[in-house]
């Protein structure tokens, strides 16, 4: 059995305990007497040390564990020399543990101020790293409501009420926030005038110690709401490194962070103008440069035949190839193959008068490469295995494409 001393010294930092047992591999010490919290109702474990009286290198604790009648501290590394009897002192990170008060004590003031302001009850409550929740069971909350709460539980905490512990029976407690399952003696956390819970966590002795309560971003969880917030240290925090990427973004964009709402509107207005004209000017920039290779490949080519552009691009995207493919096809007779190395990659596309199949002509030049592609009549595209590959599915093409302008050509 271990005698919680944080149940009745939230601020106990330091102690002097007996080692009683400790597990096989000697990684999992059981004390007489702990201040280390163990993770339970959503708080989480203290971090801190174990000292071995007389000397020695203090033993890291990296997680506590309630096992019912015993806490488990766990060591960072095993000590398998340990033995029952020992004294250590211990001593607890107290940063850590403060902030979870801080947080804790913080999470019993908002769900009592929700229940008082709107009438909604705490469903569960989620203790994070970053982060604390309240799920509340309420099927929405306007801006206007989480103001309001924000503002009264902000209130509570400059009136610095103050934060009692009390040990009632089960069957006789009265007044509690929430009914409580447990039965036999509960450990009542009650706020003046304002909340009385059953919770075995640690708490600060005054509401001013929480520190601000800021309420952060509502999320719609089955039919309840989820609500996040930060106290004291952590919402401080939060503030300023949101007010330093506030102003990194607003000295980007040279304005103040007030303007900077209005500045990155108008910038991408602007973008969008920019990107439309931007995509006006490639398009006619592939009509004129198709219309100037479909003029250089029928001036070499005999009259009367396809007139056939090959094309090879060490690397880049098939789609902007695809753009100068569709400008191109829509001319007489025209037929465009266009070879990508990195990816190896090939893409055919044919005019409706050309005779030809691009899926087709594609289908059987990757078949020979055992590439993959696909596409419709007019136009098709698709990758080879290797450059090898695509040499050869080339060459396939080329065949095909030279058979059938020597057929037509008949
Ligand atoms: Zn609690």
């Amino acid at each position: 059995m271990t005698e919680r001393l944080y149940h009745a010294d939230s601020y106990l930092t330091g102690f002097e305990a007996t080692l009683l047992d400790t597990d096989v591999a000697g990684q999992r010490l059981y004390l007489d007497r702990t201040a280390f919290y163990p993770t339970s109702g959503g708080q989480p474990f203290d971090r801190g040390a174990l000292h071995p009286a007389g000397g020695g290198a203090p033993l890291s604790v990296v997680d506590v564990v309630d096992e019912g009648e015993r806490i488990a501290h766990v060591l960072a590394e095993p000590q398998p020399g340990l033995a029952g009897g020992i004294q250590l002192s211990g001593s607890i990170d107290w940063a850590r543990r403060f902030d979870h008060m801080q947080q804790h004590s913080g999470q019993h003031l908002l769900s009592a101020v929700f229940h008082e302001q709107l009438g909604c009850a705490t469903l569960s409550v989620h203790f994070g790293v970053e982060s604390s929740t309240i799920d509340l069971d309420v099927a929405s909350l306007s801006p206007e409501q989480l103001e309001t709460v924000e503002q009264r539980a902000n209130a509570v905490v400059w009136e610095n009420r103050e934060l009692t512990l009390s040990s009632e029976d089960a069957q006789e407690v009265s007044g509690l926030r929430k009914a409580s399952a447990r039965s036999g003696a509960l450990r009542i956390v009650s706020i003046a005038g304002l909340d009385r819970s059953a919770c075995g966590g640690t708490h600060v002795r005054r509401t001013g110690e929480i520190g601000v309560i800021a309420l952060r971003k509502l999320e719609r969880v089955r039919k309840s709401v989820r609500v996040e917030f930060l106290c004291g240290g952590r919402a401080a925090r939060r503030a300023r490194a949101e007010f330093e990427l506030l102003s990194r973004l607003s000295a980007q964009l040279s304005t103040s962070p007030a303007e900077l709402p209005g500045v990155m509107e108008t910038r991408l207005e602007e973008l969008q103008r920019v990107d439309k004209r931007s995509r006006e000017l490639a398009q006619r920039l592939a009509e004129l440069e198709a219309r100037e290779l479909y003029a250089r490949a029928a001036a070499s080519g005999p009259a009367g035949s396809a007139v056939i552009h090959w094309q090879r691009t060490p690397g880049g995207a098939l789609a902007e190839l695809r753009a100068l493919a569709q400008c191109y096809m829509v001319q007489p007779r025209a037929v465009f193959v266009a070879a990508l190395e990195q990816p190896p990659s090939l893409l055919v596309a044919v005019a409706e008068d050309s005779g030809k199949d691009a899926a087709a002509l594609l289908r059987s030049a990757l078949a020979a490469a055992g590439g993959r592609g696909g596409g419709n009549a007019r136009l098709a595209q698709g990758s080879a295995p290797s450059l090898a590959g695509l040499e050869l599915a080339l060459g396939t093409l080329r065949s095909h494409l030279s058979s059938a302008s020597h057929d037509s050509s008949r």
